[in-house]
């Protein structure tokens, strides 16, 4: 009831307008309304399962009440490395996981990381239509002095380095001019009407790690390894929904959830382990 409370109260100032209240299970509170495999909304947990690429085996496992595994990747590699005592040297995600920070967290880490490219939108020059400049003006009207860090405006005068700040994956390095150069600017209707300030422009390039993963994920050798993901990563899934036949749990609550998890990720390694190292023993003395 208290998250829910929160839940509402947060909904309220984001939606003042529309007043929609948030909804709560009744019958499981901690079960947070996500999508579903068939398309439909329901009371969910989320399941986040690490398998080892080559033995097949579970090393992680957890359940979270994210509807998305954007932000998943970081606990992940942490339950490995408590798990087992030391951290992956790669991590193979789909396409939600290689966010920005995961993509920073894991180079910081030292761990290979392979995702899919996802398209990063760049940010529009559409405030600048707004503001009124003409398009004669534009950034690509400004020269890049790399020497001096600085832009050469289409009147000659230049523009230094004011300030920095990142968003999403890319960094954002904000040029200025002298306020009184604008200001006894012909072109100043055009270039930056209103401005109480200097003309002002925006140098967008993405993050070093940004960078260094596109290129990778751009090579033939990340895409084989890409490849091999789903194989991977879906068939401890459908093991266990097969197998066990757990395709909804039939505990309520976020521990008592997780425990079911476990218990269903376990019997998975056990029967692996039979698998790849008891029978063939056993066969062998047969
Ligand atoms: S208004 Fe300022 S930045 Fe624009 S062209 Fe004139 S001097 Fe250059």
């Amino acid at each position: 009831m208290e998250q829910l409370e929160q839940s509402r109260s947060k909904n309220q100032e984001k939606t003042k307008e529309k007043k929609k209240q948030p909804r709560a299970s009744s019958t499981d509170p901690q079960a947070r309304v996500m999508l579903g495999a068939k398309g439909a909304y329901a009371p969910s947990y989320n399941v986040q399962i690490s398998t080892d690429a080559e033995a097949k085996i579970i090393v992680g496992v957890d359940v979270s009440q994210s509807s998305s595994d954007a932000g998943e990747l970081e606990p992940a590699v942490e339950r490995i490395e408590a798990n087992l005592g030391q951290k992956p040297e790669q991590m193979v995600v789909d396409a939600a996981y290689p966010t920005q920070e995961a993509i920073e967290a894991m180079a910081e880490k030292g761990i290979d990381l392979i995702g899919p490219l996802v398209a990063r939108k760049k940010p529009s020059w559409d405030v600048l239509k707004r503001n009124g400049v003409s398009a004669a003006f534009y950034p690509q009207a400004f020269s890049y002095d790399p020497s001096t860090d600085s832009y050469r405006c289409p009147a000659g005068q230049r523009l230094s380095f004011e300030t920095e700040e990142r968003q999403g994956g890319w960094v954002k390095r904000r040029y200025r001019a002298q306020r009184a150069d604008c200001r006894s600017c012909p072109f100043q209707s055009q270039c930056c009407p209103g401005t109480k300030k200097g003309r002002s422009l925006l140098r967008m390039e993405k993050t070093a790690q940004l960078a260094a993963f596109e290129a990778k994920m751009q090579s033939e050798q990340a895409q084989q390894i890409y490849k091999q993901r789903a194989g991977v990563a879906e068939f401890p899934n459908a093991w266990i929904k097969e197998k066990i036949g757990l395709r909804q749990f039939r505990l309520r609550g976020l521990i008592k959830v997780g425990l079911e998890v476990l218990w269903a990720c376990l019997t998975y390694n056990i029967c692996q382990w039979i698998r790849l190292c008891w029978r063939p023993q056993w066969l062998a003395y047969a």
